[in-house]
This record gives structure tokens, sequence and C-alpha cells, in this order.
């Protein structure tokens, strides 16, 4: 065995689990689900998936021991486990887990010329990294967030995401059922706002009255023109910030109603490298930068939230669809950092899918618990291996 053990065996797993209600709550008029199960949403024209479908990575090093990494594979995940299994995964055989970051810097080099900036990609490379950091804290017997550089927070609050209903009086008590639970802030989808943006923001601020945060997704559906004049009818209901106003490649209308709105603006779930957010931070395109652990990595993650810090940003960090294993490492990362007020919470998903994970993370009472032990405090369940999804060519 090597002086430190190194990186023997990497596999993909796909899980894909049923639902009950599709991801952002019943389907509206028109709304059909494919033969693949996946659903158009007719408010901002973008594909969601009816399953919860994930991509894990386990790493085995020399000695045994193992570090479980995941991303994305909402959509297509096998596209994601065929680069792992294809590409990047015979590259980290004999590697040096301690190597974590400068081996995610190679894996990024390896495809920028052929312009694989994000994507499926630099989702691979995101799971390895998580996989990476949980082996590094397992072989240290530490917990990742001491090695980030220390941990500032002991738990996170926690903004509730989405207020499935179909109606807006069914919107208005999940958010009151929440709050009655210690949840503070709350935020809805602009993309399921059937009675209107403006209406779902005046209802939940006379509902839930002055002492909680309403925040709202607003799905990149507007140019920024229309933004400016829809944040100026929500201003009297006092937002936290709106999100994502513009289209991802629409950065001059995002600088333009960063400039003029008296409302935060927060962006940033579809970046996955400091890369593509550093030009939008110079810019001042928003003033909270929402990362995605599931496209970040840890260590993209860290680097994205240092730099927001250095441009006096918030970091309130994006929260999708996984097993737990990534929402783990958000918290680890999340709580190093020193800009970091809110985490969001997308309950439909993570409690459901936590009974499947060994873990002491939970979100109650308003805030994330951490999970506890060496390395990401989080492993799958026997349970969850039922779950398991064919890969392609399989
Ligand atoms: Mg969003």
């Amino acid at each position: 065995m090597s002086a430190h053990p190194v990186i023997t065996k990497v596999e993909s797993i796909i899980v894909s689990l049923p639902r009950q209600t599709p991801y952002l709550g019943p389907l509206g008029a028109g709304e059909k689900v494919t033969e693949r199960g996946y659903v158009v949403r007719g408010g901002n024209r973008t594909l969601y998936p009816t399953r919860d479908s994930s991509v894990l990575v386990k790493l085995t090093a020399e000695d045994g021991t193992i570090g479980w990494g995941e991303t994305y594979g909402i959509i297509a995940p096998q596209a994601t486990a065929a680069i792992i299994d294809d590409v990047l995964g015979p590259l980290l055989i004999g590697r040096d887990p301690r190597d974590v970051t400068t081996i995610g810097e190679d894996f990024y080099d390896l495809m920028r010329v052929r312009g694989h900036f994000g994507g499926y990609f630099i989702d691979a490379i995101a799971a390895l990294d998580i996989g990476l950091w949980d082996l590094h804290g397992k072989l240290l017997g530490q917990p990742v967030v001491k090695l980030l550089g220390g941990q500032r927070q002991q738990r996170l609050p926690a903004y509730v995401s989405g207020l499935p209903g179909q109606t807006l009086a069914q919107r208005v008590a999940v958010a009151e059922q929440w709050r009655a639970q210690g949840f503070r802030a709350f935020k809805y989808h602009a993309v399921v706002s059937f009675d209107g943006i403006v209406e779902e923001m005046r209802a939940l601020r006379e509902a839930l009255g002055h002492e909680v945060e309403l925040m709202v997704d607003l799905h990149w559906k507007f140019t920024a023109h229309e933004a400016l004049q829809l944040i100026d009818r929500l201003l009297p209901y006092r937002p936290l910030f709106v999100e994502a106003p513009c289209a991802p490649e629409d950065q001059e209308g995002q600088v333009q109603v960063a400039r003029h709105s008296r409302v935060p603006l927060a962006l940033g779930e579809e970046l996955a490298t400091v890369f593509e957010v550093r030009q939008r931070m110079q810019n001042r395109a928003m003033s909270i930068v929402q990362p995605e652990m599931g496209h970040t990595g840890i260590s993209q993650f860290m680097q994205i939230g240092r730099m927001a810090h250095a441009f006096h940003m918030r970091v309130m960090p994006h929260a999708s669809i996984g097993m737990g294993i990534y929402q783990a490492a958000s918290l680890h990362a999340a709580a190093a950092l020193p800009n970091v007020p809110w985490h969001e919470y997308q309950h439909t998903v993570l409690d459901r899918n936590l009974a499947f994970m060994d873990t002491a993370m939970c979100c109650r009472q308003g805030f994330f618990e951490m999970p506890q032990g060496a390395g990401l405090g989080i492993e799958p369940l026997p349970t969850l291996w039922q779950y398991i999804a064919p890969k392609a060519g399989s």
C-alpha cells in the first residue's frame, strides 16, 4: 500500500425513485409527461423530471475506505454516468484523494478546448470532487467543513423553497404549515404562480405577516424592463430577493435589473465554475450568488463563495434534487463561509429521500442540522439500492 491510500475503484450508480406529485407541483393545463417521464413546464418552457433521479459515485481507496459523491441526475443521468465510467473514472485510479482540488483542475482542462464549460461534463467532475472530499475527510478522521478553513456556523438557517398546490389558497396554506413548524422564510416559483406573481406575494404577505421573509424565483422569464416593472409592483410586499429575472444569456439584462432594482437580485444556480461567475460579479449582475453543489462540487463552490465575499456579496446556496449527498456537501461548504445567511430547503425532495440515507443531517424548526462524523457524514442505506436504474447500453 502507498504511504497514503490512493483510489483503486470508481463506480457510478444511477438511482431513480418514483414521485406521487411531480417537482414544482401538479401539472398545469396542457402539460404532458413524455414516455421517458419528463414534462415541459409551460411557465418557463423548461424540462423537468417526474421521478427523483440522481447519479452517485462510490470511490474506494486501497485501504477499503469508501467516499460518496453525487451530482445532478434529473435529466438523462446515463449521460453523466457514461462520462464518469468512460472518461474520468479511469483517470482517477491511483490518485491521492488529498489532491482533490488539483484533480478537479486537471479534469476541467481535459475538455475545455471542446467547449465543455458546464453541463454534463462538469457535473461528472462535481460528483467526483464531492466523493474525493468525503474520502479525504474519512481518511483523516475529520468532517469536511474542518478541512475547508473551519466551521463558522453550527447550523444553517433554511428557507422553504416551493409551495406546491393547485390553488393560491392551497399554496398559502402550505406556507402557513411550515411557519407553524418554525420556518421564517419562503420562496415561491413563478413557473407555477398560476394566479399571478404579484398576487401570490401579496397573499403570502397578508397571510404570514411582516415577521417572515418572502422571495420569488422568476425562472428566467422576463426582459430587463419587464422584470423592473414587476419588481416595482412587488416592492410593497418587501421581498428579500428576486431570483433569476432574465435569461442566463442576457447578462446585460441582469446587470440592468440589478442596477435599477431596489430589491436584491439573486442568481447563479446554473453556473458551475468560478469562470462563469467571475464576470457577472465584476459587472454586479447580482448581489446574492446561488451556487448549486450538484454542479460546482465542493472545490468550485468554495472558490465562488470566497470570491463573493471579496465582492461583498451574499451566498444563498441553491439546493435541488438529489438523494442528500450533495445537500450534505453544500452544508459543509456553506458552514465554512462567512457570508451565508440562508440555505435553500427543497422539502418535497429532501425529506423523502433522506429516508434512504444514514445521516444526522436534517432540516427542522427553520434550520439545517449539520451531518456528523468524518467526511460528509452521510451514507446510502441498503434500501436505496432497490431503485438502481440501468445505465446506457446495459
Ligand atoms: Mg431557482
